[in-house]
C-alpha cells in the first residue's frame, strides 16, 4: 500500500510513534513514493484478525478502495476486482459522484501514482 506524506502523519500520530520512527519501522521510501512494507508471511502490518488495527488512520489508498481511479473510470477492471472483493457490488449503493470524488482524492493524495 501507497502512503502520502499526510498518510504516514496520521498513521506514526495514531501509534504515538515519532514520524521517523514510523517510516523507519513501516515505510519502505523511494525517490517519489512510499510504501508500506509488506511483512514476511502477512498482507500488512497493521492486519490482524478483527480488522485493520490503523482503522481510524488508515492510508488514503486503504480508506479509498474500491473508488480507486483505475477502477472508477475502468469496468473490466471494477467487475475484475469485484471477484475478489467481497463488498464490490453488495451493501447500498454509492453515488457515482461520491465514487468520483474519492477517486480524486486519491489523485490528490498520490499525485505520483497519476502523472
Ligand atoms: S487497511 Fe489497514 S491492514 Fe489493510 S492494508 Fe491498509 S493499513 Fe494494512
Amino acid at each position: 500500500m501507497y502512503l502520502s506524506e499526510g498518510d504516514l502523519k496520521r498513521a506514526a500520530a495514531f501509534l504515538e510513534m515519532s514520524r521517523a520512527r514510523f517510516e523507519k519501522t513501516y515505510v519502505y521510501r523511494t525517490k517519489h513514493l512510499l510504501r508500506l512494507r509488506k511483512p514476511r508471511g502477512s498482507q500488512c502490518h497493521f492486519l490482524r484478525a478483527s480488522g485493520c488495527s490503523i482503522h481510524p488512520a488508515k492510508p488514503t489508498q486503504c480508506r479509498a478502495f474500491p473508488f480507486w481511479p483505475e477502477l472508477v473510470g475502468n469496468r473490466a477492471a471494477w467487475r475484475k476486482s469485484g471477484s475478489y472483493c467481497p463488498g464490490i457490488g453488495a451493501g447500498p449503493l454509492v453515488a457515482i459522484e461520491t465514487a468520483h470524488r474519492i477517486a480524486a482524492e486519491m489523485r490528490e493524495s498520490y499525485p505520483g501514482m497519476y502523472e
